[in-house]
Formats: structure tokens, sequence, C-alpha cells
């Protein structure tokens, strides 16, 4: 159930995502960066209080109600959005934070209103072997590693960081400044290149007790992380219907609305498989869509190449063994029933 308010947001969306943002996506896929103008579209809208209580100043939503709104606005310019939706988790951690922590006075309104911005890096805590470290160290931590790819750097005030400690996970927000013990070097992208996506390496990086979020067991965290993996199938969605909008009406239409449907309703452990149906439909979308166009949609100036290449990167992004085996087993590459 969709409350009025966030129905008001969710149509502001989809105007801006099938004007500025759509006519803008080929200029910002080939300029290297994000528009300021575009982010601050979003802040003067309020999209940056997406995932924040109304207590802090953000919309107060829950995550059926922000999944079309993260839809609409990959479907106008993924890079803008996937740049913005990296804001969910700092925003949302601070504002959970004690009033009257160093934490949540410095961050809380600041990044629910938009007046500071953040990005995450903690994806490489699903990988086997941990690249991140935390060590203690008078009131902090200190880190050592590297965290493979963080989105938005120059576009971002603070990066919610996961570090290991042992069977621990240490989560932080550090302000993202590049410094001696902390820099970083940018990746050049098939997709979505305009992110600004670095790698980011910690040297010997303190992080002090005020700026620490959460001390969590891993498998807690494990446990957490799962219930929440249906919301990066929002940003394929976007992508697959604006393929499906310029392709003109196909069976595939109907396909869209059914994974659509089976991931919002999804429970947590049919999620990855949910999910792996919605990168299905979105590879298929985006390709028919090339195919359909003809040569003219390998021009860099076609909106095709764009979208497939999205849908590419979307098969990988947010991904998990679980949702990377449901790619595979229909993609053909891998036995067993999806
Ligand atoms: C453009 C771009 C931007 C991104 N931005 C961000 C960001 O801002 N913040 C962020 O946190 N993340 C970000 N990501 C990370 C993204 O969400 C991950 O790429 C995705 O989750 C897939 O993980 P991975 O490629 O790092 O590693 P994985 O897919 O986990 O794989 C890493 C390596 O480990 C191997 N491996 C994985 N699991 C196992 C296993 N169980 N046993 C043995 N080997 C295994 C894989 O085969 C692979 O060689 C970004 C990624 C891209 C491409």
């Amino acid at each position: 159930m969709i409350g009025r308010e966030a129905g008001e947001l969710l149509s502001t969306a989809q105007q801006f995502a099938d004007g500025v943002l759509f006519e803008r996506a080929l200029d910002v896929d080939a300029s290297g960066e994000v528009p300021a103008r575009n982010l601050d579209l979003f802040r003067d809208a309020g999209l940056y209080g997406l995932w924040t209580p109304q207590e802090v100043g953000g919309c107060g939503f829950d995550e059926l109600e922000r999944l079309p709104i993260l839809e609409a606005l990959a479907g106008g310019c993924l890079t803008t959005a996937f740049v913005w939706a990296q804001h969910g988790g700092g925003s949302a951690n601070a504002a959970r934070m004690p009033s009257g922590s160093p934490l949540y006075e410095r961050w809380a309104r600041a990044l629910a209103t938009g007046q500071a911005r953040s990005g995450v890096a903690f994806a490489h805590i699903l990988r086997p072997e941990p690249c991140l470290f935390a060590q203690r160290s008078g009131n902090g931590w200190v880190l050592r590693g590297v965290a493979p790819f963080v989105t938005g750097w120059g576009h971002i005030d603070a990066v919610l960081v996961a570090a290991h400690e042992a069977d621990r996970l240490i989560w932080m927000l550090v302000p993202a400044a590049e410094a001696p013990t902390l820099h970083s070097r940018r990746l050049r992208l098939a997709a979505v290149d305009s992110s600004v996506t670095v790698e980011l390496h910690f040297d010997g990086h303190v992080v002090s007790d005020d700026d620490v979020v959460e001390v969590i067991d891993y498998e807690d965290w494990l446990s957490f992380y799962r219930t929440g993996l249906r919301t990066n199938g929002a940003l394929m969605l976007g992508v697959a219907g604006r393929a499906l909008k310029l392709l003109g009406a196909s069976p595939l239409d109907a396909e869209l609305d059914a994974a659509r449907s089976a991931l919002h309703a999804a429970e947590v452990d049919e999620m990855p498989d949910r999910r792996a149906q919605v990168g299905y439909v979105g590879i298929r979308a985006t390709s028919a869509l090339v195919s359909s166009v003809g040569g003219r949609a390998i021009t860099l100036a076609h909106q095709a190449q764009r979208l497939a290449r999205e849908a590419l990167f979307l098969l990988v992004q947010g991904q998990t063994a679980d949702i990377r085996s449901g790619h595979l087993r229909r993609l053909g590459a891998a036995d067993g029933q999806p």
C-alpha cells in the first residue's frame, strides 16, 4: 500500500525520469561524471530522504514505497540513480544512531536532507577472501586494505565502510576525503563509467569510535543482509522497463510485470531467485531492443547500447552467490531448474 506522500514523490520521480534524466542520459553516460545539477534536482525534490524517518527530515517511507521510486529513476538515467542510491546505507544508519551522539549530530539531518551525501564500501565483505581489515587501537580502529568498488567519489561527503575484525564486522561512517592514509584509484568502466567508481585504499587509516555505527558478528550481519536483497532489483526493473517502452508492445511486457510482482512479494528465501529472474528479463529486454533497432543501436548516440551495457552491469551489481547461480542457470551456463 503506497501512502499519499510516497505517491506524490513517485509521480515527481516519473516526471524527472521521462523528462530531464532520460534526455540527458546519453550525455551523462559519455561525460565521465554525473552533473551536479542532476543530483541537486534529486536533493531539491527531497529524494535524498528516501531511506530516513521524518524525525530527521526524511520521507518516512517503507521498502515497498521506495521500490517504484528507485525503479522510475533508474529508468531515466541509471548512472545518476545509481550514484544517488548509494546514499541509502549511510543516511539510514546515521538516522538510527542515538540522538545526541556525535555521529547522529554530525550526519543524520544533513544526510536526510541531502545537504551532505554518502556512499558505501561494503560489497567486498561477501567475498570469500577478506580484503579490508580493522584493528583496535586506542579509542578507535585502524583500517588496512582495499574496498574494491566505491561509487560517487568526489560527489560524496561520507562513506559507510565495513571492515573485518576476526569474525566481526566494524561499520563506520568515514569522511570521504583523500588523506595520506586514504587514497582512491579510479576504475574505467564499460557501463556507468560516469558514476566515478573508485578502488579505495586504506593504509593505516584511523577511525575514531565516534564514527563507528555498529560492531556486529559476521553471521548476524549475513542473516540481516539476506533480508535486503530485493532493493537492487528495482534498478534492473527500471532499465528493462525503459528498454521495453522503446521496443513497443511485446510478450516481454508481461514477463517484466510478472518478475516485478514476484520480486515485490518474495519471502527472504525466495529473493535471490526472484532477483535472478529480474536480471534474466532485463538482459533479454535490452538485447531485444538492440536487435530491433539494428546497426544504429551500436552507435554511441543510441539509447539502446547504453541500456544494454547497463543491464550487463546490473547482472553483477549487488550480486550474491545465489543470485549468480540463478543467472547462470537461466543463461544456460549451469545445470538445474530455475
Ligand atoms: C561499477 C560498480 C560499482 C560498484 N559500486 C559499489 C559501491 O559503491 N559500494 C559497494 O559496496 N560495492 C559496489 N560495487 C560492488 C558490487 O555490488 C559487487 O560487484 C557485486 O556485489 C559483485 O561482487 P564482486 O564482483 O565484488 O565479487 P564477487 O562476485 O563476490 O566475486 C569476487 C571473486 O570471488 C569469487 N567468489 C565469490 N564468491 C565465492 C565463493 N563463495 N567461493 C569461491 N570464490 C568466490 C568470484 O568468482 C570472484 O572471482 C560496485 C560494482 C561495480 C561493478
